[in-house]
């Protein structure tokens, strides 16, 4: 829809309304980037290509659309089958769209028309996908910047624009990748407004689980929770991961395409055990010990480190542990409660790219390899803080059975700790100029969430159940 100010994205009701301008600033900075990059000649065309529909295995029922992430930060368009390009040295934009057949009219509703496209993305011009090679070819361009590179969190490849003609054109699909993805790293104004709002609406969602859970309930019930009210409250359809609901509970809702990821970790009966307090606080201190700390300058695997730190005193403060925490650190004793590492990039996508830019190197380490970006912290860029102590049978074993970790464990005490399961405490925070600003918003102090949850529960039944 066009309102004054340009148009927007909205669902209307209290969702939040997208300025399209985000995604001209987005085209902006990404040709500025280009520019000023030596190996980018004059009269070069950015070409992306947008995600495709598809149907379920051999059958014609159709997928949930979401857009390919790429082409959501460049161009946010939401529907499928279009390409997009931008002219690097004027930042001219061509959005193409699919020539639909008559018969679109009669099932899917009114075909609309290149102008209505071109007013609803705030682009300079809208063509027909079926005439892209003509349309490219009348521009002249010296060179296509395609988009190929490897995704570091999956290991998969981008997928490169293609069309028919595309041979008549000269090619580079090396250069645009890894100047797109530092875009992609640094949040502008704009983005940052989605990602508060996803992070609202996700954590009000939360709260909702937080009030209604009960013993004995499925976890299946909390999930469809979270999620029916991050759709009809925040006009989120789509979740940014599949919901994990375990002994925690960690799940994002998404809108437009922007994350977010929060894990909330309570006891179903609203009241810590002692055990239960202990390494919730643990978990605690160190999710606080690393947002104090967070400012730009700083390296995430260092944060990672802190995280383990402040695990290993507390798990030795516990019992659980014993001896020097120096030497723990040194046979990476942390790993084997916190496996995972600290936190990753947020944006649209939860794994968000450009983790390990040329030059990062990734740490071979237990707990640092498994670290989604090494890189130290800059003003902009969005994370999760995600420490989480674990219980884990196959890891406590391997343990026990390597004399260099086992000679720290205090096994009769952990015993107790077996099927335990774990307790994780997910923040979303942005670096700003001297620290960070939080996004998440849920109970977090076990003092929090249990006057919470007594607060709240009982008076509150979302669904009729039978248990009552
Ligand atoms: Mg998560
Ligand atoms: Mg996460």
């Amino acid at each position: 829809m066009a309102e004054a100010g340009g148009p927007v994205f909205w669902l209307g009701n209290e969702t939040l309304r997208v300025p399209r301008a985000l995604f001209s600033l987005n085209r902006k900075r990404l040709c500025d980037r280009l520019r000023k990059n030596s190996a980018v000649q004059k009269g070069s065309l950015v070409l992306l290509q947008g995600g495709e529909e598809s149907n379920r295995y051999c059958t014609d029922t159709g997928v949930l659309f979401r857009q390919e992430s790429f082409f959501h930060w460049t161009f946010g368009v939401t529907e499928p089958g279009c390409f997009g390009a931008i002219d690097v040295d004027s930042g001219k934009s061509t959005l193409f769209v699919p020539r639909l057949p008559e018969s679109h009219a009669t099932w899917m509703g009114k075909i609309h028309s290149r102008e209505h496209f071109k007013e609803k993305y705030a682009v300079d011009d809208v063509q027909y996908s079926d005439d892209i090679a003509k349309v490219l070819a009348s521009m002249t361009p010296s060179v296509l910047l395609t988009l190929r590179g490897v995704n570091t969190d999956s290991g998969s490849v981008s997928r490169e624009a293609s069309f028919e003609g595309i041979s008549q054109f000269k090619v580079n699909n090396t250069i645009l990748h890894p100047e797109i993805v530092e875009c992609r790293v640094i949040k502008t104004d704009m983005e940052l407004e989605v990602l508060r709002y996803t992070n609202k609406v996700s954590s009000d969602a939360h709260k909702e689980v937080m009030k209604a859970v009960k013993v004995g309930m499925k976890e299946y019930e909390l999930e469809s929770l979270f999620e029916h009210y991050c759709y009809s409250r925040g006009g989120m359809r789509h979740s940014s991961y599949t919901c994990i609901c375990g002994s925690l509970f960690d799940m994002g809702g998404e809108y437009y395409c922007f994350s977010s990821d929060i894990t909330c970790t309570f006891p179903a009966n609203g009241k810590f055990t002692p055990d239960q307090k202990a390494i919730y606080e643990a978990v605690l201190r160190s999710s606080r010990a690393v947002m104090n700390a967070i400012k730009p300058g700083v390296s995430w695997p260092d944060m990672h480190r802190l995280a383990d730190r402040v695990h290993l005193e507390e798990l030795t403060r516990i019992g659980i542990l014993t001896g020097n925490v120096e030497d723990m650190a040194k046979v990476h004793l942390g790993a084997v409660f916190m496996p995972h590492g600290l936190g990753h990039f947020l944006g649209i996508d939860v794994h968000d790219v450009g983790g390990y830019p040329e030059g990062v190197e990734r740490i071979d380490e237990p707990g640092l390899r498994s670290l989604r970006t090494a890189r130290s912290l800059e003003q902009g860029m969005v994370l999760t803080v995600e420490p989480g102590i674990y219980f884990i049978d196959h890891l406590l074993d391997q343990a026990l059975a390597d004399p260099a970790q086992a000679c720290f464990i205090n096994n009769h005490i952990l015993q107790r700790f077996r099927g335990f399961g774990g307790v994780r405490i997910e923040e979303d925070v942005v670096v700003t100029a001297s620290g960070m600003e939080l996004l998440t918003c849920v109970p977090r102090t076990v003092e929090e969430i249990e006057a919470y949850m007594a607060d709240s529960n009982k008076a509150f039944a979302p669904f009729p159940t039978q248990k009552e």
